[in-house]
């Protein structure tokens, strides 16, 4: 109940999931329950074992989306994307920051495999693959905000504040990116910055490749999270930094291009957060049929029996919407960005729910730390704001359906 059919994945798709799913119950449920303070340790690169990455490297999970000449897991180009969505959920059913820190490889892979320039896939690939702990990041976020840039509005004053302009054969980039998904631990990040200012940010943004060592890059700190704690996210500061020309990876149009981020990328967040409400499920179904109060085990009092099917329509309805999303981003359909925002923000707002039902089924022990159950509905809040907010997603996607009158209430043009 609750899972991904076996019989509706390819061959492939099954023995990946079946691998991930006995390294999920056999090391990353037993570390979390062993050691549920970890998470908690304000030394960032403490948090999680090297062992971690190291058996995602076994089994062959942390570098999906690199091209195979490289020695990547390439998957089959017809499912790719489902394919990420049925291994994202399993890894976030054991420890969602886990998935959020191996995600962020597969997808800017996929960035890197269709806009790096061949020197750079030379260098790079390579290093990812051979260093287990080699992580990497995708940078849009600045203090001004970012639901700007999820936005159709292409006007020039919410361009970004990051600025790159030309000297010789390098840029020189000044500014500052935040709340960056691996952005205290990457070894080489993807960064985006304003090369045409007085443009609209989708004719003026350009895209660069930074690696860590790079001059004038500061990692100024690690932001500490609610949730998926053993991501470490990060805030970056740039001064006169000099990136060598050869790194641009896309001028001027760079956020256009991105969708070949962005379209997996949405379905990957939806069923990480898929998993954690298929966790919080399994722990509460657990618990209502061990733990006992007014003389019976929980399940057979109604009103909780009811918030158990509350939970499972809920955790069915989210699968079968990030399933279709999936298949349209995979077959390339017309409706696919539309269908990837409602992926994204209808998981985040249910698994909401099914995290709450969760905690609250757990009475008392649904919050505290020691009992473990409280990290799910942690886990599940980070989601509601990931990659655009619930109301920015909303937005974008009704303009998609109706790009002439959306939105448009103000101005003459009513
Ligand atoms: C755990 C985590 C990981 C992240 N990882 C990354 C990453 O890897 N890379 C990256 O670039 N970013 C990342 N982000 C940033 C994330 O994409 C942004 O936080 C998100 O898009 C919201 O932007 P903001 O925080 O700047 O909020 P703001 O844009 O400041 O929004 C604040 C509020 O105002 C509303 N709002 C803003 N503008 C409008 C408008 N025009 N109309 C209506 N409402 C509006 C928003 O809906 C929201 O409610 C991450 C964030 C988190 C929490």
């Amino acid at each position: 109940m609750l899972q991904q059919h076996l019989d509706e994945m390819s061959e492939d798709q099954r023995l990946m999931r079946n691998s991930c799913r006995a390294f999920v119950d056999d090391v990353i449920l037993p570390f979390i329950r062993a050691d549920w303070k970890r998470e908690w340790s304000m030394t960032p690169g403490d948090r999680l074992p090297p062992a971690i990455l190291e058996g995602a490297e076994q089994i062959g999970i942390r570098t999906l989306g690199a091209p195979e000449e490289f020695g990547g897991v390439e998957l089959d180009p017809a499912s790719e994307v489902q394919t990420f969505a049925i291994i994202a959920e399993e890894i976030a059913r054991g420890d969602s920051g886990l998935a959020d820190k191996l995600v962020q490889n597969w997808k800017v892979s996929v960035l890197l495999r269709h806009l790096a320039p061949r020197h750079l896939q030379e260098k790079w690939f390579p290093r990812l693959l051979s260093e287990p702990q080699f992580l990497l990041a995708h940078c849009l976020t600045e203090p001004r905000g970012a639901s700007d840039r999820w936005l159709p509005y292409n006007a020039p004053e919410a361009a970004m504040t990051t600025r790159a302009v030309r000297d010789g054969d390098h840029w020189i980039i000044n500014g500052r990116k935040q709340f960056i998904s691996n952005g205290y631990d990457a070894s080489l990040y993807v960064v985006y910055a304003n090369t045409k200012p007085g443009s609209g940010m989708l004719q003026g943004t350009s895209s660069f490749l930074v690696p860590r060592n790079t001059p004038g890059l500061t990692v100024a700190r690690c932001n500490e999270t609610l949730g998926c704690r053993f991501m470490n996210n990060g805030e970056l500061v740039f001064e006169d930094m000099r990136v060598p020309a050869d790194h641009l990876l896309v001028e001027s149009d760079s956020l256009s291009k991105a969708g070949v981020y962005f379209r997996p990328g949405k379905i990957i967040q939806a069923a990480k957060n898929l998993g954690v409400g298929v966790r919080a499920f399994e722990v509460a179904s657990e618990y209502a049929q061990n733990y006992v109060q007014g003389g019976h085990i929980l399940i057979k009092h109604q009103a909780v029996a009811l918030r158990l099917a509350d939970m499972a329509c809920r955790i069915e309805a989210v699968r079968s919407l990030v399933m279709r999303a999936a298949r349209a981003v995979d077959h390339k359909s017309p409706d696919a960005d539309a269908l990837c925002n409602m992926a994204k923000v209808y998981a985040s707002e249910e698994i909401m729910e099914v995290a709450t039902h969760c905690v609250e089924l757990h009475g008392g022990n649904g919050m505290m730390l020691d009992f473990g159950v409280e990290k799910l509905f942690r886990d599940a809040a980070i989601f509601l704001h990931m990659d655009a907010t619930t109301d920015i997603s909303k937005f974008k996607i009704i303009k998609t359906m109706f790009p002439q009158t959306a939105g448009k209430y103000a101005g003459l043009e009513n």
